[in-house]
């Protein structure tokens, strides 16, 4: 049997766990990572905890194949630097991957986050068999990964696949990114949330009260209303999938992939998201592209990342 470990860092802690080559999870553990140490200290760290897993798991050392670690920010997969880790500023400029390979004496690989999702996926989730996959994660922002012909594509400066700012509107909402009309401003969280007051403002009835988290209204609250047959939310839905059903006809024309999978927040809401983003696509879409691409859930859900970051390690050592 083949084991990789994969690494999950996100902005506050780090989640490290072992996956065998079918991606299930053999064991698991959380962290938390001090951003006031040195990014030396920080690495060091990041590789106890890793020796912590891997000696907790039992498992024959020469079975464990290798590492992946997957990572949000600016980075190079190529050399396994990290570039801007928002968070941790002390990590900007850290070479990752030598840092935890040189500790553990195992080959260590490094991408986002975002592509470290879609890989796991690709390989172990709804993807499973597939060989033109295109993932969605939609949260905050907007993520997506690009996988053709079986790799993960990155680009000519990594950057790659940065859906949620694929300009869906000339002169639409103003973005953080610096341009107007990105598509996560529609269909990101704030994008949501701008909607749903839209038709509230107008005195339309709801029954959103029930179901805000924190006195506030979120996504989760949206798709929780809608659920229950609140019409407002169910609008907002239909809209927002809409919205990204357009976009996506836009890379089903260019790509043609096999496979769309939309993961994070907002895809909870099933079905009531889902059908307008299928609806919306095949308006805009080819035809032939449009009625041979499958639209469908993400799988791996809380475990996307962790499975994901191993699977920075199996691309790598297949
Ligand atoms: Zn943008």
């Amino acid at each position: 049997m083949k084991y990789y470990v994969g690494i999950d860092f996100g902005g506050t802690g780090i989640k490290v766990g072992i996956i065998d080559e079918k991606g299930n999870i053999l064991i698991k553990d959380s962290f938390v990572t001090d951003p006031r140490k040195s990014g030396n200290e920080i690495v060091e760290h990041i590789a106890e905890c890793t020796k912590k897993v891997i000696n907790d798991s039992k498992l024959p050392q020469e079975h464990i194949l290798g590492i992946g670690i997957g990572s949000p920010g600016l980075l190079n997969p190529e050399t396994g630097q990290l570039k801007i880790v928002t968070n941790i500023p002390n990590l900007n400029g850290v070479y990752l991957t030598k840092g935890i390979s040189d500790r553990l004496n195992k080959p260590a690989f490094l991408d986002n986050d975002v592509n470290a999702m879609s890989l796991g996926e690709f390989y172990y989730g709804a993807g499973k068999g597939k060989k033109n996959v295109i993932a969605l994660t939609l949260g905050t922002g907007v993520g997506g990964g690009i996988i053709l012909n079986g790799e993960l594509y990155r680009g000519s400066t990594f950057t790659a696949g940065e859906i949620g700012h694929m300009s869906i509107a000339r002169d639409g909402k103003y973005c953080g990114c610096g341009n107007y009309g990105c598509l996560e401003r529609y269909v990101g969280k704030d994008g949501i949330i701008e909607r749903f007051e839209m038709y509230r403002s107008k005195g339309i009835e709801t029954s959103i009260d029930a179901y805000l988290e924190d006195g506030k209204v979120t996504p989760k609250a949206i798709a929780l209303a809608a659920a229950k047959g609140d019409k407002i939310s169910i609008e907002v839905l239909k809209e927002t999938g809409e919205i990204l059903g357009h976009a996506i006809a836009t890379l089903v024309n260019i790509l043609n992939p096999e496979m769309i999978i939309i993961g994070g927040g907002i895809s909870n809401a099933g079905e009531l998201l889902m059908e307008p983003v299928r609806t919306g696509m095949l308006k805009h879409a080819y035809t032939i592209p449009a009625a041979a691409v499958e639209i469908v859930r993400a799988q791996l859900g809380n475990d996307a990342g962790l499975v994901g970051s191993a699977s920075l390690a199996v691309a790598n050592l297949k």
